[in-house]
């Protein structure tokens, strides 16, 4: 028996993703490596402008992942005095915990709110129902690849002079009335972490926002607090994203759009084939385009029993999250306590089907049919 079967459906096969783009890819790695130009140059001010082009708004600023991007936004807020030691920070409990983290590494509070059971996201009524005074910035993760609900938690934040923070993490092109993930908050944070919808061949990240003032304290503070060189304005990281995958991302970046094309199709298809009384689907708000689909979500009583199903007929599938942040090591002592039923039973539920930009026809009907036949 070979020691390694590879899955028939492998969840994402970023071999095969990046593959579709090497020559384009080495030649942007030559054009970097004979530059001369390792850090903050040509590559990474190109990038930033295309990507807030792309994404329809005024600023980008490039950093070293997505977590360091939410991080430095909320930073900012502290430096020029928006945000204050053990302010509260409203942000659904079932996100990635580096939504949390990114919380928390300011000495910030975070208040779990617990999603919407059918879309995954933050809503602006429960969101409302648990605003207090202490809260004074609210992180709107867009999980999976869904837009939360934008235009009722846009208003509300400027109804109660609350800061806006995007998580746009998995959500790059997630768009309504013509307004991108990363235009809606007051910043937004964008990872390009490898198996994201735009993906580097490395860590990298990225802040978009609309108030100059606030991308150029962004600046400094991803460069070590430094806006001009040998001069330090703050105490700032290195969160610099590098013009190796600035370079990588420019070469990806126009696909991007054709990318999500492909994965809206494949979630149509399992959307309206995927038929199985046990397994619960993922529902879209609004209109298809505010869904890029950067995970599809299904949801099963028995997810350890599916999950092997589906293995044994060589289909890849991962859990996104087994553990939510609240029950993290990391924060039991903080928010252990916490009960989020929500939360907790998309934590035990969800189970995440392949779907990528290369998948076969040949695969996407595996998948359909295996899970057409799951039987707990
Ligand atoms: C991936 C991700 C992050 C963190 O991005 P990194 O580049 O891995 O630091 C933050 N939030 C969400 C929702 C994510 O999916």
């Amino acid at each position: 028996m070979p020691a390694f079967t590879p899955a028939k459906v492998p969840f994402l096969d970023l071999r095969a993703i990046n593959a579709r783009h090497a020559a384009e890819l080495k030649t942007a790695a030559a054009r970097v490596i004979e530059s001369g130009w390792y850090i903050l140059s040509e590559e990474l001010k190109a990038f930033e402008t295309e990507f807030a082009t792309w994404v329809g708004c005024p600023h980008c600023v490039g950093t070293s992942n997505g977590l360091s991007a939410l991080t430095l936004a909320l930073r900012a807020w502290k430096e020029v005095g928006r945000l204050r030691d053990g302010d509260g920070v409203a942000v659904p409990a079932n996100t990635c915990i580096a939504s949390i983290l990114a919380i928390t590494e300011n000495n910030l509070q975070p208040v779990l709110v617990e999603p919407e059971a059918d879309t995954f996201n933050l809503g602006a009524a429960k969101l409302e129902s648990i605003l207090a005074p202490n809260i004074k910035a609210v992180l709107a993760v867009h999980l999976y690849g869904q837009l939360a609900d934008m235009p009722a938690i846009a208003e509300l934040c400027q109804s109660r002079g609350l800061l806006l923070l995007e998580d746009a993490a998995q959500a790059h092109g997630a768009c309504l009335n013509g307004i991108k993930a990363g235009a809606w908050g007051d910043a937004a944070g964008f990872s390009f972490y490898p198996g994201k919808n735009l993906g580097a061949l490395g860590d990298a990240g990225a802040l978009t926002c609309r108030d100059p003032k606030l991308a150029e304290t962004l600046r400094a503070l991803r460069n070590c607090g430094s806006h001009q060189k040998y001069r330090n304005f703050y105490r700032g990281p290195n969160d610099r994203m590098d013009e190796m995958q600035a370079a990588m991302l420019r070469v990806k970046l126009p696909h991007l759009d054709n990318d999500n094309a492909i994965r809206r199709r494949i979630a149509a298809q399992y959307c309206s084939k995927i038929s199985n009384s046990h397994v619960r689907l993922p529902i879209v708000r609004g209109p298809e385009e505010t869904h890029v689909w950067h995970l599809f979500v299904a949801r099963t009583n028995d997810r350890d029993g599916f999950q092997k199903h589906l293995a044994a007929a060589g289909i890849q599938t991962v859990i996104h999250y087994p553990v939510p942040p609240h029950q993290q090591d990391c924060y039991r002592a903080e928010l252990g306590k916490l009960s989020l039923p929500v939360t907790e039973k998309i934590h035990r539920t969800a189970l995440s089907l392949p779907i990528s930009p290369v998948m076969t026809q040949g695969q996407i009907d595996a998948v359909i049919e295996t899970v057409n036949n799951y039987q707990p």
